[in-house]
């Protein structure tokens, strides 16, 4: 479905959450109702806290594309929701901070209506309502502080990385301090989960691993995306793309995926073509995926078709297409003239050589017995 213009989409994994969602409020509201109705109440709790949450992440959608970042859709699924955010469009720490604060404060405001509206049912004295209400005030309040724990991928990581990116001028290094802070933050709940589980908590407490082991990863990710994009800033297609040599359609696979010709090469992509220029772009990625059987096959059927790929101009630069070039491989072309191909694997061994380049040299460390 689509709010506001944002599309939301549901991964599978979201509908077994709002089950156990679910469960929980009737375990909870079973014990001052009947079943029946303690359903109803579980079931409108659960489809109000979804909404809660939606609300949330189209507060991060809505406030991004205010600012003119580009905004791909919200996703539901095992953790909750997650607002996909062109942050390589991002290019204010003013930006980040206010986009990522509206999330959380959607929350708490959330929080508050319902509270009020709890406290008001309490008043009139209609009590499935304060109960219902009150409930859902709690989470959001819950939501709201889980959310600004200062690691990434979290909010409050977020808006570490951005008052770290306002005082030091350096938003990589920024990213690099909340996403480490993130390592720190799974690995704190990662391990109260075990303690719980020890502790006879078996669903809470693996429940908790789970999410701690999910914060751990998507740390060390963002940490990585933070050291790709350094190595690559500044850098334009041109000083990256490689010349790839090329063959004619009916070249047999086997030919090109020879010892000899890696050994000549050494590079990620071949282009096919023949008087007229090239028409399809193969990778030594795609080689590589195709099953052994199918190695027979000619280099003109193995590839790409070079219309369908996606084309840059020499001089544009690297840092806002490594999403593109994530997805596959893409054409570089000098005044309309197809000079070379970029794939991620080049991307990648550009921005190590970069880093390795930058890096000072390692302090040397004594030994203490
Ligand atoms: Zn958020």
């Amino acid at each position: 479905m689509r709010i506001g213009g944002v599309p939301v989409r549901a991964d599978a994994s979201w509908f077994i959450i709002l089950a156990l969602l679910t469960w929980s409020f009737w375990t909870r509201f079973n014990l001052s109702y009947p079943a029946g109705t303690a359903l109803v109440i579980a079931v409108a709790a659960a489809a109000l806290f979804s909404l809660s949450v939606i609300a949330h992440e189209i507060a991060h959608a809505l406030e991004a594309r205010h600012r003119g970042v580009p905004v791909g859709g919200i996703t539901m699924y095992l953790f909750g929701g997650a607002t996909e955010v062109y942050s390589d469009e991002v290019t204010r720490p003013g930006d980040e901070f206010a986009l990522t604060a509206v999330g959380p404060w959607t929350s708490i405001v959330l929080a508050a209506a319902f509270g009020l509206i709890a406290y008001l049912g309490q008043r009139l004295g209609v009590q499935w309502v304060s109960d219902l209400f009150g409930e859902l005030g709690w989470l959001n309040l819950l939501l709201a502080i889980f959310n600004l724990l200062p690691g990434a991928p979290l909010d409050g990581g977020r808006i570490l990385t951005a008052i770290v990116w306002r005082v030091t001028g350096n938003r990589w290094k920024a990213v690099r301090v909340a996403a480490r802070a993130g390592r720190v933050l799974g690995g704190l709940v990662l391990a109260l989960g075990v303690l719980e589980l020890f502790a006879g908590g078996f669903a809470g407490g693996l429940w908790l691993a789970l999410i701690g082991w999910f914060l751990i990863q998507a740390a060390v990710a963002e940490e990585y995306q933070a050291n790709l994009r350094e190595g690559l800033a500044g850098a334009t297609v041109g000083q990256l793309v490689a010349v790839p040599p090329m063959v004619t359609p009916d070249t047999p696979l086997s030919a090109v995926t020879g010892d000899q010709f890696y050994r000549d090469h050494h590079l990620e992509s071949l282009l096919v073509g023949d008087g007229q220029g090239p028409s399809g772009v193969l990778t030594m990625e795609d080689i590589r995926g195709l099953p052994a059987g199918t190695r027979a096959q000619t280099a003109g059927a193995a590839a790409r078709p070079i219309a369908g790929l996606p084309s840059v101009d020499v001089d544009h630069p690297v840092l806002p297409l490594i999403s593109t070039i994530a997805k596959g491989p893409v054409v570089v072309t000098r005044d309309g003239t197809v000079v070379g191909v970029l794939t991620a694997p080049e991307l990648i061994s550009a921005a190590r050589r970069a880093r390795d380049l930058n890096r000072p040299p390692a302090r040397a460390r004594g030994r203490f017995a």
